[in-house]
């Protein structure tokens, strides 16, 4: 008899159990294109340039390790909240945006979702793209949020169902919360157009919603930060009170330091330390002070004009080599005769893509050729490099035949 004996074996995350699988492959051709992590041509992990120069100078300041209030890091939350929100907006209304250093990209869907679920009206349902990153679904089964979807990916023509997205929200009730992807949406790589947006503003605004925008990869959808927060800066210039999750996992390849950002837009300042000091009481039991090292990292490349530069054109780096990846797949696969149209790789954006491949050949990609993506034949384009591009395009090429 053991206390455990009745807990029961888990099952593997869909997207972290495949990564396993990739490690556990001895074959040396294998390729991994599970995890949304950046890699350079070499298949490699990336430490920025501009990273190396921030630790640089932390070292050189010879820091102690003291524990951060449990907000955080002020200067990186104001950093990033200006990142986010641009220079303009937050010069004019950067006093009434409660902002809260969080745990990545995860922990500021977790805080907010708690927020949402603490300060909401009881009943209040969050809206998620259907499909979504999967953990949303976690994340708000844990914070106690019911769950509804609205259609976003359109099989058909591999891009956005945007009809059926807003007849979905039109039947919402007023006051949802709707989590938007602000840009590069995982899993589809299809984001919304101007106009698109434009559109669901207008929605929103007519009935009370509360757009949730999670911002996992700034600057990867164009290379450029301020047009990637499109869609943040059309709802927020129109006054409406968002909410924006901010994660440097990756568009600082700060994956494991969990540097992110939570924050709200409030009516004025009163509400703002209102909302700041809940924010703080809900995060104190959770995890009652952010990580440092990744957070002044991130705020050293914010406030120091030259890194700044530096980091938007390693933004813009990756962003490029990505989308010169995603060419070089849909072109391959067309030379090598396949007879179906890949054309919509190229034209997805962000770090992955659904590639429209079925959970049997994915079965068969993984089985025959070692090259590991999620079933839902989503595919992280970071994973693909000069050197195993082609083996990938024959391979897809075979097992749709
Ligand atoms: N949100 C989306 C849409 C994501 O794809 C991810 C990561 O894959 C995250 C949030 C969270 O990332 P992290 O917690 O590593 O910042």
């Amino acid at each position: 008899f053991s206390v455990w004996s009745q807990v029961p074996m888990g099952p593997a995350d869909p997207i972290l159990g495949v990564a396993a699988q990739f490690k556990a492959d001895p074959s040396t051709q294998k390729v991994n294109l599970s995890i949304g992590a950046y890699r350079d041509n070499e298949g490699k992990p990336v430490v920025l340039e501009s990273v190396k120069r921030a630790e640089q100078i932390i070292k050189e300041r010879k820091l102690d390790n003291e524990y951060l209030p449990v907000e955080g890091l002020q200067s990186f939350i104001d950093a990033s909240i200006k990142l986010g929100y641009g220079d303009a907006y937050y010069a004019q209304n950067g006093k009434s945006i409660a902002g809260c250093q969080v745990l990545s990209g995860t922990g500021a869907v977790r805080l907010g979702f708690e927020f949402a679920k603490k300060f909401l009206p009881q009943g209040t349902k969050v809206y998620m793209p259907n499909p979504t990153w999967p953990n949303h679904h976690n994340i708000a089964r844990m914070a106690g949020l019911e769950i509804l979807e609205y259609r976003y990916f359109d099989p058909k023509t591999r891009g956005v169902d945007f009809s059926g997205l807003v007849e979905d929200l039109s039947k919402a009730q007023n006051g949802s919360v709707i989590l938007f992807h602000a840009c590069a949406h995982n899993p589809t790589g299809c984001d919304l157009t101007t106009a698109q947006w434009t559109q669901l503003l207008d929605l929103s605004k007519q009935k009370n919603f509360l757009p949730f925008f999670d911002m996992a990869y700034q600057g990867f959808t164009s290379g450029d930060v301020n047009k990637d927060a499109e869609a943040v800066r059309l709802f927020t210039k129109q006054g409406v009170p968002i909410v924006l999750g901010q994660s440097f996992a990756k568009n600082m390849g700060l994956y494991g330091q969990r540097t992110g950002c939570l924050s709200f837009v409030c009516a004025n300042q009163s509400e703002k330390d209102k909302v700041v000091s809940q924010l703080k009481l809900l995060a104190r039991p959770l995890w009652s002070s952010p990580p440092l090292h990744g957070a002044r990292v991130a705020d050293i490349i914010l406030n120091t004009p030259e890194l700044n530069q530096l980091w938007l054109s390693e933004v813009k780096m990756m962003a490029d080599r990505i989308q010169y990846m995603r060419v070089s797949l849909a072109n391959t696969l067309k030379n090598l005769g396949s007879p179906h149209d890949w054309s919509h790789i190229s034209k997805q954006i962000g770090m992955f893509a659904f590639t429209g491949v079925g959970p049997d050949h994915v079965k068969e990609l993984i089985a025959k050729y070692h090259i590991y993506l999620l079933s839902s034949g989503r595919i992280s384009i970071a994973g693909l490099n000069e050197g195993n591009v082609k083996y990938v395009a024959e391979a897809f090429h075979d097992v749709t035949k």
